[in-house]
């Protein structure tokens, strides 16, 4: 599966990344309705948890939950341990290469890092187990990555890196309350969602578009995706149900993230200059299709979708 030189595939010298992260333009990142929902779910939680300290029933729950949440993260844990791999400088040295320049511009220690087989699904997860974090990456990203171009792999990575960065997994405890609250909970972490996709434009911004891309239409498919229709389609593929069931999930619609990146210079500068990788060109190598090839780099409409994305959160 790998090839043996240096660098296939770009890890390492991708001259388009961004630099490190400094205080001020950290902050700018940070999706105001992130600070918003935080704020509503930590006031909603410590009302809670005053409720039952004072009812005493907090000291029924937290043992409780303390246990359960030991004894189901620390198997899931054990089993991650147990059977993915781990990567390192001499493991998967281009994804840990690729971690560390990451880390480096969010300003932050790597975490451990590994790669778990998915059966066909393209995603990435980051967790938390006894005050130490953790970054799992699907093996068919990781895949991708190493067969077509590292961009998408390593903005989902910055992706991930950024919940870890942000403190997303370690405020849980504070606002388990507020999580476990219907729609509050939700809307708090689809904030956190739009955040860390901030992050991971910064550091990544060239793999912004086809790493959201590959979640929704697979590591080969994404390249025959048209970025604007898809980015479009938050206007039209609309209702009640779409709306229901974006407010019960903990991520908004991809359509959405898309749309709302797009309206990014640093993501939509990107897109428009970035070359398109060959295989965009469909099955017939070298006789590009002329609608494929501009659907993948030409943004021809994406102002006006990065203004209307501004709206959208
Ligand atoms: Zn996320």
């Amino acid at each position: 599966m790998f090839s043996d030189n240096n660098d296939p595939v770009g890890f390492r010298n991708n001259a388009t990344h961004q630099q490190k992260l400094t205080a001020s333009n950290l902050e700018a990142l940070i999706h105001p309705r992130e600070k918003l929902w935080f704020g509503v779910s930590l006031v909603w939680s410590i009302l809670i948890y005053i409720c039952l300290l004072v009812t005493l029933m907090l000291f029924l729950f937290a043992p409780i939950f303390a246990i359960l949440g030991l004894f189901t993260q620390g198997l899931w844990l054990g089993y991650l341990r147990g059977n993915s791999i781990r990567v390192s400088e001499t493991q998967f040295s281009e994804v840990y290469a690729a971690a560390q320049k990451n880390c480096e511009k969010l300003n932050m220690p790597i975490p451990a890092m590994y790669i778990i087989q998915s059966g066909g699904v393209l995603n990435a997860f980051a967790t938390r187990f006894l005050m130490r974090d953790y970054v799992v990456l699907y093996s068919e990203i990781v895949e991708m990555a190493y067969e077509q171009g590292a961009e998408a792999l390593e903005f989902v990575m910055a992706h991930e890196l950024a919940h870890v960065k942000r403190g997303h997994l370690k405020k849980r405890v504070w606002i388990l309350p507020a999580l476990l609250t219907p729609f509050l909970g939700k809307a708090y972490r689809r904030a956190c969602e739009y955040t860390c996709d901030r992050f991971g434009a910064h550091c990544v911004p060239e793999g912004a578009v086809s790493g959201l891309i590959s979640l929704s239409a697979g590591k080969h498919l994404y390249k025959q995706v048209k970025v604007n229709q898809f980015a479009a389609q938050v206007y039209h593929e609309t209702g009640f149900w779409v709306w229901f069931s974006e407010v019960l999930s903990t991520h908004p619609r991809l359509p959405k993230r898309l749309a709302t990146l797009l309206s990014l210079e640093s993501v939509s500068r990107s897109v428009a200059t970035h070359p398109a990788p060959e295989a965009v060109y469909g099955p017939t190598k070298g006789q590009p299709n002329k609608h494929q090839a501009s659907a993948a780099v030409n943004l021809g409409s994406s102002k006006e979708i990065g203004r209307i994305g501004q709206k959208l959160v």
